[in-house]
């Protein structure tokens, strides 16, 4: 299987904290990949370096075969095949979930009003959210938020959908709703990186399992040998800790 995205000895500083320290590993087309890790561990900050939300310190991040951080290569461009997921929904408050999906697609892809609304139905349908499609964001629940900026992203046909804790700011009743989508997009095929706390959830979706401890991944591998049988002594401390 072909590499989507490539992380070739990644490394980002905030002042003298180093809080990614040469990091390797990769995401191929089709494939679901859980990233775990204590809060600190920099989780965020390698997803922030991927989208280019932050600017990496040092290392490669090779898309599709090409290094984007070239000077030459359009970022904004890059940006638009990956989709994201926060942990704070970020969807626009102004705006109506039909039309959340479909600026994106307008402002960015150039997509006419007729292409663009289709296209935001039919992840809307996905997501179970199209009945919704005129509501405001504040009259929806977090779970029905988070539904929605997964349909949004999904609208923009990314190449990888990037996730940052997706259920960590949902009361725990409305985790499973947005769980279910996820796993519904796994089971067709989408390419994820999916940063969670959610061991079980983790375990069921993802084709393998990475695990970071202070900003240097410790173990990689299938969730049963990670989870199940991890080889390292951080990653047996991690789990004990978060399953107990
Ligand atoms: P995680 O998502 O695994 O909880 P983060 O990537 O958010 O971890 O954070 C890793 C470390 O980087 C933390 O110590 C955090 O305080 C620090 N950090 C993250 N973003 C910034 C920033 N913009 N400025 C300074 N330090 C930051
Ligand atoms: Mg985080």
């Amino acid at each position: 299987m072909t590499n989507v995205i490539e992380i070739q000895n990644l490394r980002k500083s905030f002042g003298s904290h180093e809080v990614l320290r040469d990091v390797n590993f990769n995401v191929k087309k089709g494939e679901v990949v859980c990233l775990i890790g204590s809060s600190g561990s920099g989780k965020s900050t390698l997803l922030r370096c991927i989208n280019l939300l932050e600017k990496p310190s040092g290392g490669n991040i090779i898309y599709k075969g090409e290094n984007i951080l070239d000077k030459k290569h359009n970022i904004e461009k890059y940006r638009t095949h990956l989709g994201m997921v926060f942990q704070q929904f970020n969807l626009f408050n102004n705006l109506d979930v039909l039309n959340n999906c479909v600026v994106g697609q307008q402002k960015v892809l150039k997509r006419n009003k007729q292409e663009s609304t289709d296209k935001a139905m039919k992840f809307l349908e996905v997501v179970g959210m199209a009945q919704y499609k005129n509501a405001k964001p504040r009259q929806l629940s977090g779970g029905q938020k988070q539904r929605v900026a997964i349909a949004r992203a999904l609208a923009m046909d990314p190449d990888v959908m990037l996730f940052d804790e997706p259920t960590s700011a949902l009361d725990p009743e409305m985790v499973g709703e947005v769980l279910k989508v996820i796993r519904l997009l796994a089971e067709q095929g989408n390419t994820m990186l999916i940063v969670t706390h959610e061991m079980e959830f983790a375990r069921e979706v993802a084709d393998r399992i990475v695990f970071m401890d202070q900003g240097v991944i410790v173990e990689e591998g299938q969730p049963e040998h990670v989870l199940v049988n991890p080889k390292h002594e951080r990653t047996k401390e991690f789990l004990k800790r978060t399953l107990r």
